[in-house]
């Protein structure tokens, strides 16, 4: 949530969005103690993650997983939905939004962080940056500002960096479906400042993808630390989303980094947050779209996407079947 005058959050020091109007919110301490051991939700959205049956095409089946296997009792393949080992739950989200053709990220990302069936909005499925008419359902529905609107402290986990703040103030910048979100909600950017101190987290976990496109001046770390680093994000926070496109771009072949050796290291960000979250939070895993799950193709897939939940509330999430139905589930989640 915005502090009052400056648009900077009180705890995180963070770059206010561009051309916004803040709001006056002096209850927001009363509100934060308040719900202090409450529910917490973290989402960790995963690009370009799909639920497929194991199989050679399916490296999910063989990639080194060693948190999803410990929580879902085996790898994260079709075959173990419904699984509910300790304090866990696997669903399947039908991400097609009954709309032909592959599903996209714009599309996907709007729906899921909306709950608007966008691709049945704009009648086809729409990749990459969101156009007006996406953008328009964001800041009427987005998740972000709906749960800042009701008073919940909620908070973006990504860094980005400065040139592309740069661009962003300046008009330039292509903007996400992410970036709209958080523009939208009025909250503040995370930069390599707090990326630097482990209070952001970097789109592809390690940071050296950041630091080879930005230069810019922070050290790499274990996805493990990058998974610490967001559970002490989570847990100053009602709800964190964190944003990794990694997957999506090794399933397309576009990165060196395999489509085996992305999901190790969203495995590895996993194990660190889980053993370092605090007993309240419930860790959101999801997805927009399949990609990554079938390796005998480079494109976009068809199939479901997981939602893996861990944590206090994960009965609440058990039942999903869409990508639509999780963002008026985490509204609900937060109210109690
Ligand atoms: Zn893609």
């Amino acid at each position: 949530m915005a502090d009052t005058a400056t648009g900077y959050h009180r705890n995180d020091g963070l770059i206010p969005a561009p051309g916004l109007q803040f709001g006056f919110r002096h209850l927001e301490a009363v509100i934060d103690q308040r719900w202090e051991v409450q529910t917490r939700l973290l989402l960790v959205f995963v690009d370009g993650l799909g639920l497929a049956p194991a199989g050679p095409h399916n490296p999910l089946a063989a990639a080194p997983t060693p948190t999803l296997r410990r929580l879902l009792g085996g790898p994260l393949v079709a075959e173990r939905v419904g699984a509910a080992a300790a304090g866990s739950r696997l669903a399947a989200l039908d991400a097609n939004l009954g709309v032909d053709g592959l599903p996209q990220s714009a599309t996907g990302q709007t729906a899921l962080f909306t709950g608007v069936n966008a691709a049945a909005a704009i009648g086809r499925h729409a990749s990459a940056f969101p156009g007006p008419r996406l953008r328009r359902l964001i800041h009427r529905h987005g998740l972000l500002g709906r749960l800042d609107s009701a008073g919940h402290r909620v908070t973006f986990a990504n860094a980005y960096s400065q040139s592309f703040l740069r661009d962003l103030e300046s008009g330039e910048a292509r903007r996400s479906v992410t970036t709209c979100l958080v523009q939208y909600a009025g909250l503040g950017f995370r930069a390599e400042a707090e990326l630097a101190v482990g209070r952001a987290v970097s789109w592809d976990i390690t940071r050296e993808l950041f630091v080879a496109r930005t230069g810019a001046a922070v050290s790499c770390v274990s996805a493990a630390a990058a998974g610490e680093h967001l559970a002490a994000i989570a847990g100053r926070h009602r709800f964190t989303l964190f944003e990794t496109f990694l997957t999506d771009l090794a399933g397309h072949h576009r990165l060196d980094v395999t489509p085996a050796e992305a999901i190790a290291r969203v495995d590895g960000l996993l194990g660190g947050l889980i053993a370092a979250a605090p007993d309240e939070l419930t860790v959101l895993l999801t997805s927009d779209h399949g990609n990554i799950e079938d390796s005998s193709s480079r494109l976009h897939t068809r199939n479901p996407v997981p939602l893996v939940a861990v944590g206090p509330a994960v009965d609440r999430f058990a039942g999903l079947r869409s990508i639509l139905e999780l963002a008026p589930a985490v509204v609900a989640g937060l109210e109690g």
